[in-house]
């Protein structure tokens, strides 16, 4: 079960990530063998967007382009020892300069020219064999190459109108050679391809093999793999959860917007280019709010891609579960970024943790799993007294998942979850309570002088007689509410039905809540199926991008890639992800939501949050 949620989880994520990220981040790799205007995205939006028109031009269609310039060169012309050597020289010197299509362009003329030169071929059969050494090609390439000389004799350089940015990538994927070893190199990485591993493999054996010192970007590599015959395969994904707009959602929705809305009135906020703090007023009687934001996310080892390339019905098969994974709970503030003292904090604070965070590997023979104690150990014992270091004398509120185990309740809190009908036996011992509008005290377990059940539970029925609800023929448990089938206006069918609706039950806390305000501080939970209300999902988005890029994923390698990966997100994007989340609530606080709500998240793209004109942009 566990095991299932975290799998959900992270799945749900990987697609997140990509909507969420997109928009905040650019990391334009520069030194690309040619200038892609577009970032170097990730694998989902890659495929909705339309590369086919770079993919699909093929070699007849440069054929014709080309056709006027052929029959226009079809000439005689010279050569001497010089121009030879002005090749040689350029192929010896100047290859960080020259695109990859242009070297082997100048890689066949020299070849040509020796042969025609040197081993007193004909311009003919010079070509041809340079036609085969170089592109693996025949009589048109052949031709090509002669064109190419006479332009290079008249002109000393190479005609322009060959160097439009596809065929320059084209020519060389379009080797044979080429074309071979990356075949060769993707039957022995059979289902691992991703476009990462494969530009890798281009620039770190391929190219050095040519003697060509380029890098390639993303996109080129996706438009070799797909030459290569190779398509994108969509991973399963996890369960669409469509509880967005759900009313029970919805409605919990509001009152978590409100809240909120009440604590960013004393929480700094962070504005402008530079994301710079702008602290509230602060009466004297209140204190500043900062929100801590946690949530827990899973790198895996053999997660290396959401989407693996693979011949035309070729899915390669999906290993059994994920491999070892590491599970990553942390939490994040707009003020300092990650949760953790500074050097000089930790200094002064030897007593303190340092670092909030922590890892737990789940799994057989590993820690074990993640559960409700070992997040309260981490809020209680690392989050709160870091916290308080940072920001003493404020208010930490705690934002958490609205999960089961984020909800997890004290043993002995009021649970009717954990009650029986009758007194005693196997139920939990709960605290005692007040109930009615006279709160009245209660206690939930029998006094020490009771003639059978002394110290045990009173269980469901007792409850309620005392409580003067109980009446003949009351059942514990009837079929409706036993099959789980909910209706609002059912409020008496059972003993746990009627007892769940009383007030002390329905406010029952979470631990995790009880403790933290014991502590004098806050904790909010967001709504279901809302993850881009916690700006975390971005960081975890940020973080695994990082991974991708920079792991091997083995699982050495994972477990010194992630905390990197983790550390390797700036503070301004941080607070960028927040302003992300921030916006997301105050449209949601105007009633607009969905497709709606995203093209609002966009179109404010740096604005915290949106005008109020919103309403008539959007119709
Ligand atoms: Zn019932």
């Amino acid at each position: 079960m566990e095991d299932e949620e975290y799998n959900m989880m992270g799945d749900n994520r990987d697609d997140e990530e990509n909507n969420l990220m997109g928009d905040d981040e650019d990391d334009e790799e520069n030194n690309m063998m040619e200038d892609d205007d577009e970032e170097d995205d990730d694998e989902e939006n890659d495929m909705m967007e339309d590369d086919e028109e770079d993919d699909m031009i093929e070699d007849d269609e440069i054929a014709n382009e080309n056709e006027d310039e052929m029959n226009l060169l079809e000439n005689e012309f010279d050569i001497s020892n010089t121009k030879l050597l002005e090749i040689e020289n350029i192929l010896s010197c100047n290859l960080k300069k020259i695109s990859a299509y242009d070297y082997l362009r100048y890689k066949a003329l020299h070849l040509f020219f020796k042969g025609w030169q040197n081993e007193n071929l004909t311009k003919t059969d010079a070509s041809l064999q340079s036609a085969k050494i170089v592109y693996n090609k025949g009589s048109y390439k052949a031709q090509q190459i002669r064109n190419w000389a006479k332009y290079w004799v008249e002109n000393e350089s190479l005609p322009k109108s060959l160097q439009g940015c596809h065929q320059k990538i084209k020519s060389l994927i379009d080797d044979e050679d080429i074309i071979e070893q990356s075949l060769s190199y993707i039957r022995k990485n059979k289902g691992k391809i991703t476009p990462n591993k494969y530009k890798n493999f281009i620039e770190q054996e391929l190219f050095p093999q040519l003697e060509i010192e380029k890098t390639i970007s993303n996109k080129t590599s996706r438009i070799w793999l797909r030459k290569l015959g190779l398509v994108p395969q969509l991973r399963k994904k996890g369960i669409y959860f469509d509880g967005h707009e759900r009313e029970d959602v919805t409605n919990y929705r509001e009152i978590f917007l409100k809240k909120m809305a009440e604590y960013e009135k004393l929480m700094p906020i962070f504005e402008g280019e530079n994301m710079e703090q702008h602290n509230p007023e602060i009466l004297n009687d209140e204190k500043l709010h900062i929100l801590v934001t946690h949530d827990e996310c899973l790198f895996y080892s053999n997660d290396d891609r959401p989407v693996i390339w693979a011949p035309l019905g070729e899915l390669p098969l999906k290993k059994k579960g994920q491999g070892k994974s590491i599970m990553v709970s942390e939490f994040l503030l707009e003020t300092i970024g990650r949760l953790k003292l500074n050097n000089e904090q930790s200094l002064l604070y030897p007593n303190i943790p340092t670092e909030a965070r922590k890892y737990l590997k789940p799994g057989k023979n590993e820690d074990g799993w993640w559960t409700a104690e070992h997040l309260l150990d981490q809020v209680l014992n690392y989050a709160i007294p870091i916290f308080e270091i940072i920001h003493p004398n404020s208010i930490a509120i705690f934002a958490f998942d609205n999960s089961t185990n984020h909800g997890a309740m004290a043993k002995d809190a009021l649970n009717v979850s954990k009650m029986n009908v009758n007194p005693g036996g196997k139920q939990s011992l709960m605290r005692s309570t007040v109930y009615g509008t006279n709160q009245v005290f209660q206690s939930m377990v029998f006094s020490s002088d009771h003639p059978i059940y002394s110290n045990q539970a009173k269980g469901m029925k007792q409850i309620l007689i005392e409580r003067g609800l109980y009446y003949e023929g009351l059942i514990g448990d009837c079929q409706l509410c036993k099959e789980k089938i909910d209706d609002i206006t059912r409020t008496d069918c059972c003993m746990r039905k009627i007892l769940s609706l009383q007030n002390d039950f329905i406010s029952q806390k979470s631990q995790l809540q009880e403790e933290i305000e014991k502590r004098g501080h806050k904790c909010i939970f967001y709504p279901k199926y809302h993850c881009e209300l916690n700006y975390i999902e971005m960081y975890w988005g940020a973080a695994k991008k990082y991974t991708r890029d920079n792991c091997n994923y083995t699982w050495s390698g994972l477990q010194i890639t992630v905390p990197k990966a983790l550390d390797s997100v700036p503070l301004i994007t941080i607070r960028k992800f927040a302003r992300k989340s921030w916006r997301y609530m105050d449209i949601y606080r105007k009633g607009i939501t969905g497709k709606l709500a995203e093209f609002a998240v966009k179109k404010y793209k740096s604005h915290r949050r949106v005008p109020d004109t919103i309403y008539n942009e959007i119709k």
